[in-house]
């Protein structure tokens, strides 16, 4: 039987809030300016502790990702950008290090788009930082995940074998395989599932046909094109037993809470049927 989880974030979501929707699983989100002093380190791992609250990963984003359109994505997110890329290898390690302050055996993040062509500018750069990044998480004992979805499953899959560590593994998040148009998400978890150490349970519609470099939009969890009981199902086939993490990434922020609120009852019914 799987449990619910929540993805949120640090200096926007309080712990109180994520355990009122009845979760005792989550994913937390380290916003690219929050500072990682020792002191927010015991302050979190007291919190968690108290309220019994088990982190299955931790999240790096970065100052100055958009995730406006799929040309922002590319242009802005994770370690592609060249200009950024070594600043955001040294906050990775520090989230690293800051996740293994709170015990926690992964971190996770958007890496960008990484580009069919093996033999792109930026590949090779982006694998040597992904290797760097993977080295220093397993002198925790973490896995380093790659969020799904920015590119085809196969694509991903020629990545991680390119990188080559064991501790290389993927959050499969399938409302992104259709926002960004890269493929039905189902068949692309049934490729990458034994890589995957976390899930999102996020839905969402396809981008409109012949509007360029649109995304799709993101739906409250069960009224997208997911099909989330299929999802589930599948995860449970392939073996995978960790937390379904509900996401949702709109800004009105009662809204949001609704629908993560939503998104866990969905799966406590999915898992009753
Ligand atoms: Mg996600």
């Amino acid at each position: 039987m799987f449990e619910p989880g929540v993805m949120f974030w640090a200096e926007r979501d309080s712990l109180e809030m994520v355990c009122s929707l009845g979760v005792r699983y989550g994913q937390l989100g380290i916003p690219g300016g929050m500072r990682l002093t020792d002191a927010t380190a015991a302050r979190w791992k007291a919190a968690l502790a108290s309220a019994g609250f088990t982190l299955v990963t931790v999240f790096a984003a970065y100052p100055g990702e958009d995730y406006a359109d799929i040309p922002a994505v590319a242009r802005s997110v994770g370690f592609f950008p060249p200009d950024t890329r070594a600043a955001r290898l040294v906050r990775t390690l520090a989230v690293s290090d800051f996740a293994a302050r709170l015990g926690v055996a992964s971190i996770a993040c958007h890496i960008g788009c990484v580009p069919q062509d093996a033999g792109h500018a930026d590949y090779a750069a982006v694998r040597d930082v992904v290797r760097r990044v993977c080295d220093h998480a397993a002198r925790h004992g973490q896995s380093f995940a790659l969020e799904t979805g920015q590119e085809p499953a196969e694509v991903l899959l020629g990545f991680i074998g390119d990188v080559d560590r064991a501790n290389l593994r993927i959050n499969f998040d399938p409302a992104n395989m259709i926002l960004y148009g890269t493929g039905e998400p189902i068949a692309a978890l049934q490729r990458l599932a034994p890589l995957v150490i976390s899930v999102h349970c996020k839905d969402g519609d396809w981008p409109a046909p012949g509007v360029d470099g649109a995304m799709g939009m993101e739906r409250p969890l069960g009224k997208g094109s997911v099909g989330i009981a299929r999802f589930v199902d599948t995860l449970w086939k392939a073996g995978f037993r960790g937390p379904l993490n509900v996401e949702r990434e709109t800004d009105d922020q009662q809204e949001r809470i609704r629908d993560l609120a939503g998104g866990v009852q969905l799966l406590r019914a999915l898992e009753r049927a």
